[in-house]
């Protein structure tokens, strides 16, 4: 710790002091040999003072939560001054190298691997390069504010394109940010791809397709991003300018890409292994979650988010609503789309009322709580266990369990008059659109308080906007979805009415058959004090050999039956102890079969159809 902070006061960050504009920090990216999935990148850091230059590589990326440490894919790194003399960098922490008696400029080369395609990382091989920018480049403290150029070579024999959203720059093949945050926040596709545009409102739009499908595939694919497009367009009555000029879709469909989404200002990188073929409808709904953040998150910011820190992670308790509504809105833009039908959007339905109802972590921390844990559990790995599955529930289906419940009770409230979609307008035009004043920044983020101010007035009740915060929000309350539901003629009903539950044990064979889950407290077997890891042997009087056996002898009884129950648990100590069955507590959201004429003219209103 002392050197840490002995270092930190040592180095005076670099900057430059003039009239004139300090020429932009320049980035050369080179694939020789993309067979073994590294980039040579070469970067220039012009118009330095004298001051020792601290080189970065970035602890997080835009959009993620948690900490990544690009760091450990860089290698073979080579400083050089002004006069072009080899330098000695030292390393004051693991992502760092600092640089002194360079003479007012540094020139950086190193190599980075990487092999892994999806919204966060660096992906190379012979086909492309997928380039997250955190992943791939150095920057230095103090020159957040210059702007950058970055040219991409072909590899050997190759004539790839570059689909991104940085801004085109003099030459093929350059392009440029205003400073580092715009840098950061662009992502780009190198590669055989394809390219298609299309307009809406006079906004241009742009899906880059690197895939091994036809071009038939990729038309259809077009049409139905369009009908998205137009469905997010309406939630908020009008598009953000894009600063490129144009909003594009980076979209990966191929065999060794990732399952995954992410948000930029004017772009997305969404990586779906044959999407087109067999997994078209989680693409289109991957499609309208990203898209849906050009305006929540990417513009409407939530203040923890803003600006973004590369190298440390940013915290928000307000995710719920940056994600968890953004989760809603992608079935029910779908659905209005007309890309999905009413059973389908139940199904979304289903999971953000179950999860909120039932799960065991809601109890323990609020939604703003959960939003907080994002750095912990956004694809941060443990190697201690943790028992988030008793504690956490996801800010996604949590939040998007709040959206639906605000929606409906706002809609409620005043026969369809008030929707959530008033709401995220109510927000766009007090914190998004008023945008900001540098490139990549956002001026008027905001702030719980702000979202429930705004919510008081788009209800016109502020009492009815404290109360939702502080019950569903900031509190551990569920809110009545099957009333809220039936107006819409959807039914909230048991999964599996009158089945005997003692918990969502999970079982694996190792050792004997145990227990691979945590035992929540909510759970009748829960004060047997069966944990994860113990042995099951007998439930009911039957022998368990696996799960199999565990539901043939619980669907011999009933709710409310007191069954024996014998394990052995981790010490090896046997255990016989009496489990009182419930009623397995696990919910669905269905349509009813006669819809009544209130209820179906509710739905329309709502969902479209
Ligand atoms: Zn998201």
């Amino acid at each position: 710790m002392l050197n840490r902070l002995l270092s930190a006061a040592l180095v005076v960050v670099a900057t430059y002091a003039s009239g004139r504009a300090a020429e932009p920090v320049r980035y050369r990216l080179s694939f020789p040999e993309p067979q073994h999935r590294w980039m040579q990148v070469a970067a220039t850091f012009p118009d330095l003072t004298p001051q020792t230059l601290e080189l970065r590589m970035s602890r997080s990326s835009p959009g993620r939560y948690s900490l990544h440490d690009f760091a450990k894919n860089v290698y073979d790194v080579r400083v050089s001054g002004k006069d072009g003399r080899e330098l000695p960098a030292t390393r004051p922490d693991p992502d760092g190298w600092t640089v002194a008696g360079h003479g007012g400029a540094v020139n950086v080369e190193y190599k980075v691997y990487g092999d892994r395609v999806d919204g966060t990382y660096l992906g190379i091989d012979t086909t492309h390069a997928h380039i997250n920018m955190p992943a791939a480049l150095m920057w230095a403290h103090g020159l957040e504010d210059r702007s950058a150029t970055l040219t991409f070579e072909q590899p050997p024999g190759r004539t790839w394109r570059v689909a991104t959203q940085l801004h085109p720059g003099s030459r093929p093949l350059e392009f440029t940010a205003g400073n580092l945050q715009y840098l950061m926040d662009s992502p780009a596709e190198f590669g055989p791809i394809a390219m298609r545009q299309f307009t809406v409102d006079s906004h241009a739009f742009r899906l880059s397709l690197h895939h091994t499908g036809s071009d038939a595939d990729l038309d259809a694919c077009v049409k139905e991003v369009e009908k998205i497009v137009r469905q997010a367009g309406a939630v908020y009555g009008e598009y953000p300018d894009y600063e490129p000029g144009q909003y594009t879709f980076l979209v990966d469909d191929l065999p060794s890409a990732g399952t995954d989404g992410m948000e930029h200002r004017n772009s997305t990188v969404i990586t779906w292994p044959s999407a087109l073929a067999s997994g078209r409808l989680e693409l289109l709904d991957t499609v309208a979650h990203e898209f849906f953040h050009s305006w929540n998150v990417e513009r409407i910011r939530p203040s923890g988010l803003e600006p973004f820190d590369f190298d440390r992670a940013n915290l928000s308790g307000e995710l719920w609503l940056a994600e968890g509504f953004t989760q809603y809105y992608g079935p029910l833009i779908l659905h209005r789309a007309g890309l999905t039908d009413l059973s389908s959007t139940a199904r979304s339905f289903t999971t953000l009322v179950d999860t909120v109802v039932n799960d065991a972590g809601r109890h323990t921390r609020s939604a703003e709580d959960m939003s907080r844990m994002a750095p912990f559990i956004d694809g941060g790995r443990t190697i201690d266990r943790t028992n988030w599955s008793n504690t956490v529930v996801s800010y996604y289906p949590f939040g998007g369990a709040i959206a639906l419940a605000l929606d409906l009770a706002l809609r409620d409230r005043t026969d369809n008059g008030i929707s959530l979609d008033d709401f995220m307008r109510a927000m766009w035009r007090t914190y998004g659109k008023p945008g900001g004043s540098r490139e990549g920044y956002v001026d008027r983020p905001y702030t719980a308080a702000d979202a429930e101010a705004t919510l008081a007035d788009v209800s016109g009740d502020k009492t009815f906007a404290r109360d939702f915060f502080s019950r569903y929000i900031q509190g551990h309350d569920a809110a009545d979805y099957p009333r809220l539901l039936a107006r819409a003629g959807l039914a909230v009903r048991k999964t599996h009415p009158g089945r005997a539950w003692l918990g969502d044990v999970l079982l694996v064979t190792r050792n004997g058959v145990r227990v691979s889950t945590l035992v929540a407290p909510d759970w009748p077997v829960y004060a047997t004090g069966l944990e994860q890891d113990d042995e099951l042997q007998e439930v009911a009087g039957e022998h368990v050999r696996g799960e199999s056996d565990l539901n043939t002898a619980l669907g011999r009884h009933k709710p409310g039956d007191r069954v024996p129950i014998v394990f052995t648990d981790r010490t090896g100590r046997s255990i016989r102890a009496t489990v009182t069955l419930a009623e397995d507590p696990h919910l669905e959201v269905v349509p009813v079969e006669t819809p009544t004429a209130a209820q179906k003219a509710f739905r329309a209103r709502w969902l479209g159809k």
